[in-house]
């Protein structure tokens, strides 16, 4: 049987079954309802978008997969060559993976190896955010700050190799004079933190960052698996500060197939290039670079860029700005927007109780956690769409 993700198996309700999707559209035995989750952030284009769905179906009639270990494609080489002139400054080196919990690792190891690599055994630890979320793997939990892990991480005791500090410049530069000389890498989401309840902060604190990173020699990581591709109303906030390693992931793909990257800049490409093979990488996903996944990326990627989604993304903050702005009912701590992500955040995670069954009734399908109650729409939405899911959101505080 089915063991479902985040789950107390006995108690859960009975998922939704899916038999058929179309663009913002999901179809059950009974109904259809939009996606205002997007699965989990990913289906930027919608489902059954025919381009996808062509890059997918034509380059199974070649091969499905081959490692990269020995062995090259056309889809990753073109991928890479794509995402290296997509992405900004000289973010240029492409390292693949099958999620983006282990595009994190990989560029967590990346920061470790490339100080060893040089000699500098002393910088051992990762600087992070409170409510930092990165991954389910070992290493994700501990450098995220997520709740529901706290359990896992005490039966190991104190975490002596992560520091947390919340999204104010005085403790990122109390954090870096007291601990610059041990740090190798600090990772962020940066502008918006995603399963940690869509928080949303300043940009003036990652410019600070950049700047300290810069002064202390430490790598800036950004982590825009769930920000990268217009989430926060920019391409990549990498556009607006540009980190050291990047790791894309969810949206990579439109959502079609698990696939991630961890994007090195020159730098720390060079950390690794030279003669002696302990100095090389030592990470290789089975599935890394795998062609279904790299054709379907590729066209994903043209199809942000020629259809101009950017544009599409504003309308979308456009919209939900006007509709949600003045929201507030005396359960509703904050409504924060951002590009394409409105969040309710309420005071008691009850009032939330219900709204799932509430939305599916009238068409909306929604996934609540904790005291959030949040949008991230497929970009391809139409007004009339966007406008049932924030009416659906604001119905529920009128009629309870
Ligand atoms: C979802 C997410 C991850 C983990 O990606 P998976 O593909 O689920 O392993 C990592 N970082 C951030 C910011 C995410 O939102």
């Amino acid at each position: 049987m089915i063991w479902y993700p985040y789950e107390q198996m006995k108690t859960m309700k009975t998922p939704y079954k899916i038999i058929d999707a179309q663009g913002v559209w999901l179809e059950t035995e009974d109904g259809k309802m939009i996606d205002s989750v997007s699965s989990w952030w990913s289906v930027i284009h919608g489902y059954k978008h025919p381009v996808l769905n062509e890059a997918i179906k034509s380059q199974v009639e070649n091969f499905a997969h081959v490692m990269l270990g020995g062995l090259t494609h056309e889809p990753v080489r073109k991928l890479s060559e794509k995402l290296q002139s997509f992405l900004p400054g000289d973010l240029d080196y492409c390292f693949f993976s099958d999620s983006g919990s282990v595009a994190v690792e990989v560029g967590l190891k990346m920061a470790l190896q490339y100080f060893v690599n040089r000699g500098e055994l002393e910088r051992t630890k990762v600087l992070s955010l409170t409510h930092a979320y990165h991954g389910d793997t070992f290493k994700t939990m501990e450098v995220g700050d997520d709740e529901d892990y706290h359990f896992i991480l005490e039966a190991y005791g104190e975490k002596k190799d992560v520091i947390h500090i919340p999204t104010e410049i005085p403790a990122l530069e109390e954090a870096f004079e007291k601990y610059h000389r041990e740090l190798n890498c600090f990772i962020v989401e940066p502008l918006l933190q995603g399963a940690g309840g869509m928080r949303m902060y300043d940009i003036a604190f990652l410019q600070r960052a950049r700047e300290l990173c810069d002064q202390y020699g430490v790598l800036l990581i950004f982590d825009e698996v769930a920000t990268g591709f217009g989430r926060t109303g920019n391409r990549f906030v990498a556009d607006l500060v540009l980190p050291d390693i990047l790791v894309l992931g969810k949206a990579l793909t439109g959502g079609y197939i698990g696939h991630a990257v961890t994007v090195a800049n020159h730098k720390v490409y060079e950390g690794f290039y030279g003669d002696d093979p302990n100095k090389a990488l030592m990470h290789g996903p089975t599935f890394m670079g795998n062609a279904l996944a790299c054709s379907v990326a590729l066209a994903s990627i043209e199809l942000f860029e020629k259809e101009d989604y950017m544009s599409k993304i504003h309308r979308i903050e456009e919209i939900t700005r006007r509709e949600m702005e003045g929201f507030a009912d005396p359960r509703i701590k904050e409504v924060r927007m951002m590009g394409g992500c409105v969040c309710v955040e309420v005071y008691d995670s009850d009032t939330l109780k219900g709204y799932q069954q509430f939305a599916y009734e009238r068409g909306v399908f929604s996934r609540p956690f904790l005291k959030y109650l949040y949008a991230m729409v497929p970009y391809i939405i139409s007004e009339e769409e966007l406008m049932k899911v924030l009416r659906t959101m604001k119905e529920w505080f009128f009629v309870n």
